[in-house]
């Protein structure tokens, strides 16, 4: 192993940003910021390739990296004039984990470490208060108990109430009957006296001694060495492996540990703490953007306890539409209370975006009146800022197109197409609390994580209501539509961390308080004076909009996206460079409509089989299933026809222009027949049949595996009147569509088919309508003749298929289970443990299997297009909308993917960044 510990400060560095995988983002960051020459307390990243060590010898620091993190702390303790474990000049510390990739409020850290009774005694002369030492040192006990020593905080709630209740005695405040919420605001922690706190560490030590048997360790080399165990330890806790799990984040990457000399923003009115981003992460707006508390120490802010101010007085800052702010606000704003760390803070996080040329989110505090940087990082946003921000980087010249392009997830930009609240529909306003993110949701009110993860097991909907949310509650926020919490301002972890995961968040509604599983509502009229309060319970429907920060009861009717200038852009820049067209799968007119609006380039899948649902077509239907011979069913299906013409028709006019590709009849015929008695009786009198008789022809159908069963061109061998109709109701709809003026291009498609044979016979039938209808209408229309690939027979033999297919579209859903023998429908019990085991790095139903599936596709890829020359490939399945496999489809030249209406633009964008990302793998270009 190279060197275990990288140093920073004094304006120089070990390390620099492109480090990140080595010294985790926050220790890259700050390596990068001091070289830079910004304030940043200097510290030193001890690396991943430490934690990883760690981890390999089951827990243990690697040999000589003890000695290094000494010579580090004496590096420290000249360049700061101080010494870490001494009284006179005490050297305080941070102990901070930091992974590669962010992850917010995860993993631990520890404030304040290295104090002792003498130390802290040491560190009230020193600052002149002995308040803020017993402040600290009280803070430092408490987490280092929870994190180090696994005493949990809430033991020691009684403590710092008993605390808190000396003190209201001491300022002749009658705390007797006020419960702990309304003590804590009576006397918040910044009231605690000396007397008080000092009672409050003894009784915190007491509660450790009882707990762990040992008391609290004195000594500041041996809480070091624990510290840095402990963030170690944190890389591989509950919520960090969720979290990880979430994001995709490997296992193998460790966490680094920056240690780094203390700053106070707890020091009195003339320090504060804060958190800024660079541009707002919400919207993307260019604003400088942030909150802070004054005398507080940074996890004040991010826990969300105390709700902070804005940084910038409303209206200042660059955006000139900040809205929201008020009077209050503006006086209570870093800009009004501390004018010149406040521009000196605006100057660094300008040159830090520049700098880095992108979004970054920073924290910082200021220790009597200088400014200190603790992190910077690239800030988390929603899919509406990334588009936005992109965009207007690239405008400004700050990013090229290419680079904005890739700078957008694919993933992330579903948010934007989502359905927003309708302003129009009557609802009722509940309370209102910060829009933290965007998008409406609805759903059942439940109060902790665990109950949002059991309902949305039972398929409810939930929304997550929290007085404020922390590390834990993560599996619940992602099971949950939505999260709401009473405390916490925009930066919260409930408003980072529903950013992060394109959830609707409103945070800081002050008017709701959460207790013993249910929530008061306090009502406000306009003047804002409380005229009542509603109780909201478990169960209860209600409604947030994440993008106002609006509260409503009750379910509130939805209306569809409307789509951003920048967005357009976006897509604009990126049709320009995709090679990949984008189709989608469509049923229906409306479908259509969406999918066109959406970018869609024609359709891809249009399955007929949905069409057959309607009431009075399943009749037909039926009755031509039950028909005993050819007769009776060609009667039904002459019913059937104008139905399925009507289907057509709509769907060719809203595809004017594009080609529409239509799968003739695929599902097994049972899945048609009623599936309960009472229909079945009911059934039995529309068509005459004895129950009885409907009893024995459905058990007469039913399959072993209807998956491997008698479907897809399957039923066309043996009925071929089924294919003959629909071909004749694509057809007519065709000609009659061009009739009037509009371009028509019909393919039609053959699924499951794994012969040249059953090609060849349904292509003969297929023929042979069309021949009849053109001579029926007078006029031809051209029409293409193609086939699924969705077996792995029909993949290897794609040769032979290609002498009668014109086209090929990859069904990956049936392909994925045929080539895997794993039923989708059963793959749930056991697909989890797969990829938990690491079997499969992804499911394979969601994310293409490349080495198994995709070389299917490769080989009927070679095969078809090797029979014939210009063979048109495509895919129809569930993988057409997802941003991996369509990298994966653009290195295969597929000519087009296909993908639900809503996945159209997400598909369009991955279809560029695929296409670029090949580009850059071929070779490098002249210029960006
Ligand atoms: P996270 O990864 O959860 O953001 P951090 O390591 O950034 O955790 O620490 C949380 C907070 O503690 C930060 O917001 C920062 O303000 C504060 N903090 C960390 N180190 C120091 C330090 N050396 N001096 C003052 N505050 C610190
Ligand atoms: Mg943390
Ligand atoms: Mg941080």
């Amino acid at each position: 192993m190279a060197r275990s510990i990288y140093f920073f400060g004094a304006g120089q560095a070990d390390g620099d940003a492109q480090q990140k995988d080595l010294l985790g983002g926050k220790g890259a960051g700050l390596a990068e910021m001091t070289r830079l020459g910004i304030p940043v307390p200097p510290g030193f990243t001890i690396t991943t390739e430490v934690c990883n060590a760690y981890y390999a010898a089951g827990k243990a620091l690697p040999a000589g990296v003890e000695g290094e993190i000494d010579a580090a702390i004496g590096r420290l303790e000249s360049l700061l004039d101080a010494r870490f474990g001494s009284a006179d000049a005490p050297l305080l510390v941070s102990v901070r984990s930091g992974a590669r990739a962010s992850m917010p409020g995860m993993m631990d850290t520890i404030l304040n470490l290295g104090m002792n009774d003498e130390i802290a005694a040491g560190l009230a002369r020193r600052t002149g208060s002995e308040r803020f030492a017993l402040d600290a040192y009280r803070r430092f006990i408490l987490t280092y108990s929870d994190i180090v020593l696994g005493v949990p905080r809430d033991r020691f709630e009684e403590a710092l109430g008993l605390a808190r209740r000396d003190a209201a005695a001491r300022l002749g405040v009658d705390a007797t009957r006020l419960n702990s919420a309304e003590l804590e605001r009576k006397v918040p922690d910044s009231l605690l006296d000396p007397g008080s706190l000092a009672a409050l560490i003894q009784r915190q030590k007491e509660i450790v001694l009882g707990a762990t048997g040992n008391p609290f360790p004195d000594d500041p080399r041996a809480q070091l060495g624990g510290a840095i165990r402990a963030v170690f330890d944190s890389w591989n806790n509950h919520r960090a492996q969720v979290y990880r799990k979430m994001h995709d984040i490997p296992h193998a990457w460790g966490t680094a540990c920056n240690v780094q000399a203390m700053v106070f923003g707890n020091l009195g009115d003339d320090s504060g703490t804060g958190v800024a981003f660079t541009r707002d992460p919400s919207t993307g707006e260019r604003r400088f953007y942030g909150e802070w508390l004054p005398n507080a120490q940074g996890e004040d802010v991010v826990a969300g306890v105390r709700t902070p101010h804005p940084l910038s007085r409303s209206g200042s800052g660059g955006g000139a539409t900040s809205g929201g702010g008020d009077d209050a606000d503006d006086a209570s704003s870093l800009e009004a209370r501390m004018p010149e760390a406040y521009a000196q803070l605006a100057a660094v996080q300008a040159r830090l975006e520049q700098h880095f040329r992108d979004m970054q989110d920073l924290e910082f505090t200021i220790q009597r009146g200088e400014l200190f940087l603790l992190q910077c990082r690239t800030g988390k946003r929603t899919g509406r800022a990334a588009v936005r921000i992109a965009v207007e980087m690239a405008r400004e010249g700050l990013i090229s197109q290419r680079e904005a392009i890739l700078r957008v997830d694919p993933g992330s930009i579903d948010q934007l197409l989502h359905p927003s609240i309708d302003e129009g529909a009557p609802k009722r306003l509940l309370a209102r609390g910060l829009p933290a993110s965007p998008g409406a949701a609805t759903g059942q009110v439940v109060f902790s994580a665990d109950e949002a993860e059991r309902r949305a097991g039972q398929g409810k909907a939930v929304i997550l209501v929290r007085s404020e949310t922390s590390p834990e509650d993560i599996h619940g926020m992602k099971a949950a539509r939505g999260v709401l919490t009473a405390r916490g301002g925009m930066t919260s972890h409930a408003a980072v961390v529903a950013r992060g995961m394109g959830k609707s968040c409103v945070a800081g509604c002050s008017a709701i308080s959460v207790s013993q599983g249910q929530m008061a509502v306090t009502i406000y009229d306009d003047h804002g004076h409380a005229t009542g309060s509603i109780t909201v319970k478990a169960g209860d429907l209600i409604t947030l909009d994440g993008g106002t920060g609006r509260v409503y009861l009750g379910a509130v009717p939805t209306v569809p996206a409307a789509l951003s200038g920048e967005f357009e852009e976006l897509m604009g820049w990126a049709d320009a460079v995709r090679r990949l067209r984008v189709r989608s799968n469509a049923d229906t007119p409306h479908d259509a409509r969406t999918a066109r609006n959406f970018g869609a380039e024609g359709i891809g899948l249009c399955r007929t089989e949905h069409m057959f649902f309607d009431e009075e077509r399943i009749h037909a239907m039926r009755e031509m299933i039950l028909a005993d011979g050819e007769a009776g069913r060609r009667r039904a299906l002459a019913k059937l026809l104008p139905f399925q013409r009507g289907d057509f028709l709509g769907v060719f006019r809203e595809m004017a222009g594009l080609p529409v590709t239509i799968r003739l009849l695929d599902p097994p015929l049972h899945e048609f027949l009623p599936q309960d008695e009472a229909q079945l009786e009911q059934l039995s009198k529309a068509v005459g049949v004895s129950a009885k008789e409907l009893r024995r022809k459905s058990q007469e159908l039913a399959e072993y595996n209807p998956m491997l069963g008698h479907r897809g061109c399957r039923l066309a061998i043996t009925s071929p009147e089924i294919y003959e109709m629909q071909a004749r109701a694509i057809l007519e709809a065709a000609c009659e569509v061009a009739a009037a003026g509009i371009e028509v291009e019909p393919e039609i498609m053959i699924p499951l088919s794994m012969t040249r044979r059953e090609l060849a016979i349904t292509r003969a039938l297929v023929e042979g309508v069309a021949e009849q209808v053109f001579a029926e209408k007078g006029r031809r229309v051209d029409v293409r003749f193609g086939t699924m690939i969705e077996l792995p027979r029909a993949a290897i033999v794609a040769g032979e298929l290609a002498e009668e297919a014109e086209f090929f579209s990859f069904g990956t859903n049936d392909l994925t289970q045929t080539t895997l023998g794993i039923s989708r429908d059963d793959a749930g019990r056991f697909l989890g443990a797969y990829v938990e085991a690491g079997i499969f790095a992804k499911d394979p139903f969601q994310s293409l299997d490349v080495p198994g599936v995709g070389a299917l596709v490769e080989l009927a890829r070679d095969r078809g297009r090797a029979a014939r020359p210009g063979l048109k490939l495509g895919i129809c399945g569930e993988h057409g909308g997802d941003p991996s496999s369509i990298g994966f489809f653009e290195r295969a030249g597929l000519d087009y993917v296909s993908c639900s209406p809503f996945r159209v633009p997400v598909a369009r964008l991955a279809a560029a960044q695929a296409a670029l990302t090949a580009e850059s793998a071929r070779g490098p270009r002249a210029t960006d």
